[in-house]
C-alpha cells in the first residue's frame, strides 16, 4: 500500500466540503437526506458498506463500515450534517456558496461541522481505496442528523434503536482541536468532557395596581433589579473538579489555588480567559425576563430565566449553594427558585490509547504543540454515545492550526463561517494517521 498523497487528500476534502455546504441543511427543518446520500455514495465507491437508517425517511443517519471480519476494537468517526440558520445579508460570501476566497472555504457548516464530516469521510475513503483494512475490529464513519436541536432523530435515536451497529470503543467527534497559544506553546484541546445544564427561574412577587399610581401596589420588576445586579457583578466561586484539575495541570497552573491560577491565566493570555474560565466551575447567565403583560399594570410577578452550566459530576445541591452564594438567602431577599431543565455533564477518561495516539500525532506534526484535556462549555452528540456505551472513550478533536481557537470560535453559529484549507488538509491527514495507528495492530 503506497502512502496517501497530501495534495490529493486536500483536493478531495475541499470538493466534498464544498458540495456539502451547497446542500442547505439548516435545522429546523434539516433536510439532510441529500447530504447523507452524497456521503454514502462517496464512501461506498471507496469500498465501505453503507446503511441509511432514520426515524423518518427524510432524515436518515449514515453508518459506513470498514470491517476486518475479526474481533477487535471499533473506532468511530462521528459528525452531524445539519447546521444552524444563517442570514445571507450578513455574509461576505454566501452561506451556501462553498466559495473559496482568501485561502478558506466559506459557508454555514464550514467549521460546525461539515468540514470535519468531509475530513473524516475522505480519510476513511482514501484508506479504503488504497487497499488498507483494519487488522482487527472495524472502522465506522457515522454521519448523523438533527444535532443542532438535540439529536433526538440523530445520535440519540441511533444509539437507542441500533446499538449493535454503532457501538464504539473509541469515538472522535466535534468539540476540540483548534490550537491556542499558552505559555509559549501551541496547545490543542482534546474535548474529554462537556458541561451540563441546570436552568432555573428566579421569581419575585409583588402586588398589581394601576400603573398611573406607582406607589400603590408593589412592582415586582423593580424588586428583581438588585438580584439582576448581583448576577452582573459576579459568578459563583471556582469549583475545581477532576476535569478542571487536568486542564490546569496541563497548562502548568496550580489547581489547588484557583484564584492564583486565574490571575496567571489572565497574565499569560487574557483573550483566552472568557473561553477557559467556564471550565473552572458553575456559570450563571441571565437571558430572559418577563413581568407585566400589560403596559398600564404594575407587575405582580417578575420571572428572570437563568442559563446555568455545571461541570461533570456537579448536581443540584451544588447549584443551590452557588445560587445562595451569588444572590443571598431566598427567604430574606424575597425570591423563589424553580428549576426548569436539568442535563448532567458527561465525560470520558483523559488517559486512553486514543489520547496517546492524538498526543503522538501532535508531537510528530507540531514541534511547538502539546495536548490539553479540555471541557466543552456546551454539549454535543458525544453525550449520547457516552450514555449508551459506558466503555466508549469519546473525544472531540478536529485539529486547526492556521486559524486557531480565538479566530474560529466566534464564527461558530455566526456570520462568515469559514475554514482555512490548510487546516482542512491537516485534519484529514490527522484522521488518516489516527485510523492507521489505532486499527493497524492485531
Ligand atoms: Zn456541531
Amino acid at each position: 500500500m503506497g502512502d496517501l498523497h497530501p495534495g490529493e487528500l486536500r483536493e478531495e476534502a475541499c470538493e466534498l466540503l464544498q458540495r456539502l455546504i451547497r446542500l442547505d441543511t439548516v435545522n429546523p427543518p434539516g433536510n439532510e437526506r441529500p447530504a447523507q446520500e452524497l456521503l454514502a455514495a462517496h464512501l461506498e465507491a471507496a469500498g465501505l458498506s453503507c446503511e441509511l437508517l432514520g426515524a423518518t425517511g427524510e432524515r436518515p443517519n449514515l453508518i459506513a463500515t470498514l470491517d476486518s471480519g475479526r474481533e477487535g476494537p471499533t473506532l468511530g468517526l462521528l459528525g452531524h450534517t445539519d447546521t444552524v440558520l444563517a442570514q445571507a445579508a450578513d455574509w461576505t460570501h454566501g452561506p451556501w456558496s462553498g466559495q473559496i476566497a482568501d485561502g478558506c472555504i466559506w459557508g454555514r457548516g464550514a467549521i460546525d461541522m461539515k468540514s470535519q464530516v468531509a475530513a473524516e469521510s475522505v480519510a476513511a475513503a482514501s484508506l479504503a481505496r488504497s487497499g488498507w483494512r483494519p487488522a482487527s475490529g472495524r472502522l465506522l464513519v457515522l454521519a448523523v442528523v438533527d444535532e443542532e436541536t438535540g439529536g433526538r432523530l440523530g445520535a440519540q435515536w441511533l444509539t437507542r434503536e441500533h446499538p449493535a451497529k454503532v457501538r464504539c470503543d473509541m469515538l472522535i467527534n466535534e468539540g476540540g482541536g483548534a490550537a491556542f497559544e499558552y505559555g509559549g506553546r501551541r496547545r490543542y484541546g482534546v474535548s474529554c468532557a462537556e458541561k451540563g445544564v441546570f436552568r432555573f427561574i428566579v421569581r419575585v412577587r409583588g402586588v398589581a395596581a394601576h400603573a398611573s399610581t406607582p406607589e400603590m401596589g408593589s412592582n415586582a420588576l423593580l424588586a428583581i433589579a438588585p438580584l439582576l445586579e448581583r448576577f452582573a457583578k459576579r459568578q459563583p466561586s471556582p469549583l475545581i473538579g477532576e476535569q478542571a484539575q487536568q486542564l490546569l495541570r496541563a497548562l502548568g497552573e496550580d489547581p489547588s489555588d484557583p484564584e492564583a491560577a486565574l490571575e496567571s491565566m489572565r497574565r499569560r493570555n487574557a483573550a483566552l480567559l472568557p473561553l477557559l474560565k467556564p471550565v473552572l466551575g458553575i456559570t450563571f447567565t441571565p437571558t430572559m425576563i418577563t413581568a407585566s403583560a400589560k403596559m398600564n399594570v404594575i407587575p405582580a410577578t417578575c420571572e428572570l430565566r437563568v442559563d446555568c452550566r455545571v461541570p461533570p459530576g456537579v448536581g443540584r445541591e451544588a447549584v443551590e449553594a452557588a445560587i445562595a452564594e451569588v444572590l443571598g438567602d431566598a427567604e430574606a431577599q424575597g425570591f423563589e427558585i424553580e428549576f426548569t431543565e436539568q442535563v448532567e455533564g458527561n465525560s470520558s477518561p483523559a488517559h486512553s490509547p486514543l489520547m496517546d495516539a492524538i498526543r503522538r500525532w501532535v508531537a510528530k506534526h507540531d514541534r511547538l504543540g502539546s495536548v490539553v484535556p479540555a471541557t466543552m462549555p456546551g454539549f454535543t452528540d458525544s453525550r449520547h454515545f457516552r450514555a449508551a456505551f459506558p466503555e466508549c472513550v469519546a473525544y472531540g478533536f478536529f485539529p486547526q492550526r492556521h486559524r486557531g481557537l480565538l479566530e474560529s470560535w466566534p464564527l461558530i453559529h455566526g456570520a462568515d463561517e469559514r475554514i482555512d484549507i490548510r487546516d482542512l488538509e491537516l485534519a484529514t491527514s490527522c484522521y488518516v494517521e489516527l485510523i492507521r495507528a489505532l486499527l493497524s495492530r492485531t
